[in-house]
């Protein structure tokens, strides 16, 4: 793959000059811990083994991106980067996403958080499916970030990089991203998943070994348009949880702070969707802590039950489900070597994730695409992933 790398170079700069570096990052996919991130809660996600990378070398001048997978130029000064107006950013997915974006928005968030950085020269390329809710945009973004971190010789923390690539995100496309993408995509390590805690950034490797297990990814190739309302609200029922809470318990700042038997003790202070709401989110995170805890006994059967509880918890109390996601989860139940099914990402469309034994993955992914085609005409991307490693720098 490097050795393809430094060719591209070679064929878009006309030269292959010595010292050129490979900078490598990961998509990710979350196994446990849905719309937990805003609420101070733990999210479990992987990094996968597929990833964008950057062949690149510092160079005078402008900084000089060719991405081989859009089949165009970002070329920019790093000393006159500014982000758009709010609302200026067009959101990927809406008429033509311009990539350069990320990569402008990880310089310029570099260079806010006090870094000097050198011009690059670059070729990106990866095999992280677009716009599929695997994060291609935080790969990305790190990709890049690792490239202008390694181009300056600066050694920053993960969690720094994470924050200026999530920061990169919202001010330069008015996505307003969680900053999990990008930590797995930093932190990833392979035959392991993370459980991250977005309160504190800390976080904890846990064992997820590829000749057990396998996720598989499916995707409904559905976007129902209601997504973006419907978070902005289940934010805002999570806020109001918070408040009428925080009347009767002490030192509640978040739904972090919530147990299930404390929301369950308090319950008659909230409405009866606020209640659904909190107690999607209070489950859910103690699900995301009991799942680590079953990852690190191998007991994929407790973890697979968790999955289904959590699908079923977004489809009837944060109502963030579809048709779709429903079927999707429905036609992998009870499928040979299938542990658990469930949405992933936001909801109201996009994709399911599966955790399945390594050696029944194949046909699995096999008969989900062939009955999901058969009973709704349309044919899924299914991917079957192991763990992979996180971002890296590497010579080309
Ligand atoms: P996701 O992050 O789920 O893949 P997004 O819509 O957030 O979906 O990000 C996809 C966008 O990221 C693409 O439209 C493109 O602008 C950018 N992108 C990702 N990978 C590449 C790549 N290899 N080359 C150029 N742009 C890329
Ligand atoms: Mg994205």
């Amino acid at each position: 793959m490097t050795a393809g790398a430094a060719e591209s170079f070679e064929r878009v700069f006309g030269a292959r000059p010595p010292g050129l570096q490979c900078a490598r990052a990961p998509g990710r996919v979350n196994l446990l811990g849905e719309h937990t991130d805003y609420n101070g809660g733990f999210v479990l996600p992987i990094a996968v083994d597929r990833a964008v990378r950057v062949c690149f070398r510092a160079a005078a001048g402008p900084v000089r991106l060719w991405s081989e997978d859009a089949g165009s130029w970002a070329a920019f000064e790093l000393a006159d980067l500014r982000p758009p107006p709010p609302g200026g950013g067009a959101p990927p997915g809406d008429g033509a996403p311009d990539w350069g974006a990320y990569a402008r928005g990880v310089a310029w968030a570099l260079q806010e958080a006090g870094h000097r950085l050198r011009a690059i020269q670059g070729v990106v390329s990866g095999d992280v499916p677009m716009g599929s809710g695997l994060s291609s945009s935080a790969a990305l973004e790190v990709a890049v970030g690792t490239a202008f971190c390694a181009a300056a010789g600066l050694q920053i923390d993960g969690r720094a990089l994470a924050l200026a690539c999530q920061r990169a995100e919202h001010a330069f496309t008015g996505v307003r991203c969680g900053v999990m993408d990008q930590f797995a995509s930093i932190h990833g390590r392979s035959g392991c998943a993370l459980l991250l805690d977005c309160r504190s950034l800390d976080f904890e490797e846990v064992p997820l070994d590829a000749a057990a297990v396998r996720v598989v990814v499916c995707n409904t190739g559905v976007r129902h348009a209601l997504g973006q309302s419907a978070y902005n609200e289940r934010r805002a029922s999570c806020e109001r949880a918070v408040e009428r809470l925080s009347r009767r318990l002490q030192g509640v700042r978040e739904l972090r702070d919530v147990s299930p038997a404390a929301l369950r003790r308090e319950a008659d202070v909230l409405d009866a969707v606020t209640l659904r709401r909190a107690r999607h989110v209070v489950g859910e995170i103690a699900r995301t802590v009991e799942g680590a805890d079953a990852l690190r006994v191998c007991d994929y059967v407790r973890f697979g039950h968790l999955m289904f509880e959590s699908h079923a918890s977004l489809r009837d109390d944060y109502e963030v489900s579809c048709r779709e996601l429903d079927l999707m989860v429905d036609l992998a139940r009870g499928r040979p070597g299938l542990y658990g099914a469930r949405m992933v990402g936001a909801g109201f469309g996009g994709c399911t994730v599966n955790l399945v034994s390594a050696e029944a993955a194949g046909e699995f992914a096999r008969a989900m695409a062939s009955d999901y085609r058969a009973r709704t005409g349309t044919s899924p991307e299914v991917y079957e992933f192991r763990a992979g490693a996180g971002a890296e720098v590497r010579a080309c």
